[in-house]
């Protein structure tokens, strides 16, 4: 099979490129670089049946030419991360909401079947956890820019599921809760990047409002597992799924074990909401995914235990630290 990632040199994207080319299929990555690396990619490029295209995906006549050439597509490409969102949230609404329309309109051409991420944003501010795929979505004003990704995310699945019930267009949205792993980049504001990095560093571990906030995180190798299978399979299309794990740990937790497994004496500092992000910034209290539907249809459920995931995200950044004294070796070498 031939699959299109847009987005493919993001974060989840370079990890599922990774594990369809391991599995044998084709590759075809694209991606504008604005919150993508090619570093995610490099290892990646002798690959011949992996191609990638570094182009917005506003660019309609590439975007038309490589969803000719998939069999199906996987649109990861959105704006992410909370600090992003607030600190740009123009672009991340046109991005998000543009980009997904030209997908969409794309592959409706040829009833190519599009996997859509979307986002446990969109499950907002209910409590009612775990959260089921038909749970309400309760979402602040809309003076609170946080919302507005939460809203995007939720227009772009009224309009994919649109797409499917009046024009047959195959779609699934996967709603991804915190999926975390190497690669992923703390400049974006995601918690458990900045904690290892700070741990690392000596740096104060910021935990953001009391702490006392819940979530759940999933290894990024497990969410893109989660992925495929839900597109294997053919009982899917026109479905909500979770995709997440059920392992609940507090922030002021995370804090603590980043501590430990890194062995670091960072203090642990509290920064009030209004600091770390804007004032009336509101936050959600928990946020557990219910994974029934995802075991149901595919027959997976994440494997990688918390200890083990923050540890992978240590070794990255490890060995991260340690690639510039070795490119500077080699190139004394040299
Ligand atoms: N957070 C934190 N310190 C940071 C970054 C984030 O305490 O340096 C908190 C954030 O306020 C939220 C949780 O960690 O309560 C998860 O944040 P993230 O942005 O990773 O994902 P979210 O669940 O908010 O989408």
């Amino acid at each position: 099979m031939r699959y299109l990632i847009t987005g493919g040199a993001g974060f989840i994207g370079s990890h599922l490129a990774e594990y369809l080319l391991e599995r044998g299929d084709s590759v075809i990555l694209l991606d504008d670089l604005s919150t993508g690396s090619i570093e995610n990619i490099r290892h990646l490029k002798n690959d011949p049946r992996m191609s990638y295209f570094l182009e917005p995906i506003e660019n309609r006549h590439v975007l038309a030419e490589l969803v000719d050439e998939a069999d199906v597509i996987f649109h990861l490409a959105a704006a992410v991360g909370v600090k992003l969102i607030i600190e740009k949230p123009v672009h991340t609404i046109e991005t998000n909401v543009n980009g997904t329309q030209l997908v969409l309109e794309a592959a409706g051409k040829k009833r190519k079947p599009v996997f859509c991420a979307s986002t446990s944003e969109v499950y907002g501010k209910n409590t009612l956890v775990p959260f089921t795929e038909d749970s309400d979505l309760v979402l602040g004003a809309t003076t609170k820019a946080r919302w507005s990704y939460a809203a995007s995310k939720a227009v772009e699945e009224f309009l994919a599921l649109s797409y499917w019930k009046e024009r047959r267009q195959p779609v699934v949205i996967g709603r991804f809760f915190n999926t975390v792993g190497p690669r992923q980049t703390g400049r974006y504001g995601m918690v458990l990047p900045n904690f290892v990095q700070q741990a690392l560093e000596g740096h104060p571990i910021t935990v953001f409002g009391t702490g006392k906030q819940s979530r759940c995180f999933c290894h990024v190798k497990d969410a893109v597992e989660a992925i495929v299978r839900v597109m294997d399979n053919g009982h899917t299309i026109g479905e909500v799924v979770n995709i997440g794990s059920c392992q609940e740990i507090t922030i002021e937790g995370l804090a603590r074990l980043v501590r430990q497994r890194t062995g670091s004496d960072s203090p642990i500092r509290f920064v009030p909401y209004d600091q770390a992000y804007e004032p009336g910034f509101e936050d959600m209290v928990r946020r557990v995914p219910s994974i029934e539907k995802l075991e149901r249809l595919t027959g997976f459920v994440p494997q990688t235990s918390l200890v083990s995931i923050v540890d992978s995200v240590i070794a990255h950044f490890d060995e991260k630290r340690r690639e510039p004294v070795i490119e500077a070796r080699a190139s004394l070498k040299a």
